[in-house]
């Protein structure tokens, strides 16, 4: 994660700077509050999504097969995170049938009751059917995010001239759990399956690798995207839209891409384009090699923060946007692309254990 720039704001609108001088950030419990590790009750597997777009009214309609374990006690029920939606089924899988379970849902957390109780030897299947409404959410974001409704539709239904439409999501701190179900605390991870239905003119990008897609008959397409390493729900990524994905040379045989507007195709080397060298100077330093299976990174319209390194998938905001005459006078941009590439080791690979920590996967960021 990288904040925005504050540069623009102090330069174009210094009035914003004098308005609110004694502001306070609105959470101070840092102050006062340790936030300790969150008890492992249940630890989370793999996470298969099948999600659906509805353009319309901004939503996502949700497939999925969570796979979990009990850590270490046997237990018969399992409290997830689920914020603002609407749980249509939960079931756990056996073999290919469903079996409804009983829950209790107050729209932030998921309480189900298993057929049975689990011990750590064991691993049980959700299947969980749901609708995401993140514009319905009341959220408020963090010192660094400035929003957190977790999944954002960018002039969804084309309404703005001018503004392509686009479709992102920002997990950090704990709002990947408004578009699916999880256990939405750094100290879990998963791998992860997804399956993304879109209108078949748009792109998709998601943590891992595109291993197939598959076009539907009503316009739209199916990009399915796997990741076998585990990584931590706030990691989980999702980017659709109008988009000319610009492959640079691989590192070591692994996709190095850049997603950007058409409008930016012939500059995205020049933005990004010594993404393959730090990857290599990263590796080196560090003795552990780039560990994830390819490297993309998407600019998305509207973003809420300055950037964010999802596994394998690292979102810009609008500010990478540079053109020729601007890269003459230095790529503003690449301190924010080496820092969300070292994040891939510093925070994707290893990962702070609780929020408390998360100070140390920026500090080795910065410090890249
Ligand atoms: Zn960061």
């Amino acid at each position: 994660m990288k904040r925005i720039v504050l540069m623009m704001a102090i330069t174009v609108f210094p009035a914003l700077l004098w308005a609110q001088p004694n502001e306070e950030p609105k959470d101070t419990a840092w102050k006062k509050v340790f936030r300790e590790s969150y008890p492992v009750i249940n630890s989370l597997v793999h996470t298969k999504l099948d999600v659906t777009f509805n353009y319309a009214k901004s939503q996502l309609n949700g497939k999925e097969w969570l796979t979990l374990k009990p850590h270490f006690y046997p237990t018969d029920s399992v409290l997830l995170d689920a914020k603002g939606m609407d749980i249509k089924q939960v079931s756990i899988m056996n073999g290919m049938n469903k079996k409804s379970l009983k829950y209790t849902y107050d729209s932030m957390k998921l309480n189900i009751k298993l057929d049975k109780t689990y011990t750590r030897n064991d691993k049980y299947t959700l299947y969980i059917e749901y609708t995401a409404k993140p514009n319905e959410l009341k959220t408020e974001g963090s010192a660094a995010i400035t929003d957190a409704k977790g999944l954002y539709f960018i002039n969804p239904t084309g309404q703005e001239k001018d503004k392509p439409t686009q479709i992102w999501t920002q997990g950090e701190t704990e709002a990947s759990s408004v578009w699916f179900v999880t256990i939405d605390k750094p100290n879990q991870k998963t791998t992860q399956e997804m399956y993304m239905t879109v209108p078949a003119k748009y792109v998709t990008l998601s943590n891992g690798l595109l291993k197939s897609q598959k076009k539907n008959t009503d316009g739209t397409r199916t990009d399915y995207w796997k990741m076998d390493q585990p990584h931590a729900p706030y990691l989980f990524f999702m980017g659709v839209g109008d988009y000319a994905i610009i492959k640079d040379a691989p590192y070591k045989g692994k996709e190095v891409s850049y997603y950007v507007e058409k409008e930016y195709a012939p500059y995205a080397k020049g933005i990004f384009g010594n993404t393959p060298e730090m990857m290599k100077f990263f590796s080196d330093k560090l003795g552990v090699e780039y560990p994830w299976d390819k490297y993309s990174q998407i600019v998305g319209r509207d973003y809420v923060s300055g950037a964010m390194e999802n596994t394998t998938a690292t979102l810009h905001q609008e500010s990478a946007y540079q053109n020729n005459r601007q890269l003459a006078d230095g790529n503003g941009w690449e301190e924010t692309i080496a820092h969300e590439l070292f994040h891939q080791w510093f925070g994707d690979l290893v990962t702070a254990e609780s929020w408390s920590n998360l100070t140390v996967n920026e500090s080795f960021a910065n410090y890249s």
